[in-house]
């Protein structure tokens, strides 16, 4: 087994690496194994904040690392609150504060104009200064509703309805959104380009 490092504290992330991951021959260990605190994350889109996370990682532990980052992109904002999703609202805010913000912005924005979707990098380095890092995307699409609805999942869900569905990401039940999600399709395309 090749031994890879996570840039995130994330323990569900960790899970699902580790499953995923087990396939084609590496142990996925965790940040946290090597007393590693996530860095800064200055960078300007989605991969340059995950090659700042897996670089970080691989620094201080001496060994591979993958790292993802992620948010959502709404057309009608320019793109916003995208990297900055996390605290759209301002520090300390928490995920109701996002979304009525979100809400808020978008309150002049008819139907049909509020097209958005959820973006995933995910990212593999070989050792920290990797000049070639496998690069991997997935993009989720929806539209951002009116209301909340559902009480699954996290962040935004309640207002992302996917497209083509109807549902938002809080009514799908957990292992649906996690076979989909942005998350699910970047992870997917990086551990097929792992093992070719
Ligand atoms: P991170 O890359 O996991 O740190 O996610 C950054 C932020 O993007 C989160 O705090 C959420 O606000 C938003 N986000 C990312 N993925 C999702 C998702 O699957 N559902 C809802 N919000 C998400």
């Amino acid at each position: 087994m090749r031994r890879v490092v996570l840039a995130s504290g994330n323990a569900g992330k960790l899970r699902e690496m580790q499953a995923l991951l087990a396939g084609c021959g590496f142990e996925v260990l965790p940040q946290s194994a090597f007393g590693i605190e996530s860095p800064h994350e200055d960078g300007a889109s989605f991969v340059d904040n995950a090659l700042i996370k897996a670089r970080h990682a691989a620094r201080l532990s001496g060994l591979p690392a993958i790292a993802d980052d992620s948010g959502l992109d709404v057309d009608a904002l320019g793109g916003r609150p995208g990297i900055h999703s996390a605290r759209f609202a301002g520090a300390g805010c928490n995920d109701e504060d996002n979304n009525r913000k979100l809400l808020r912005e978008l309150a002049a924005v008819p139907a049909g104009r509020r097209r958005a979707r959820y973006h995933c990098a995910m990212v593999f380095v070989r050792g920290a200064d990797d000049p070639a890092p496998v690069v991997r995307e997935g993009l989720w699409e929806g539209e951002i509703g009116f209301e909340r609805r559902g009480g699954g999942g996290f962040g935004y869900d309640p207002l992302f309805v996917v497209a083509g569905d109807g549902r938002t990401a809080g009514e799908m039940p957990a292992d649906e959104k996690n076979r989909v999600s942005h998350r699910a399709q970047a992870l997917n395309a990086l551990v097929e380009a792992l093992k070719g």
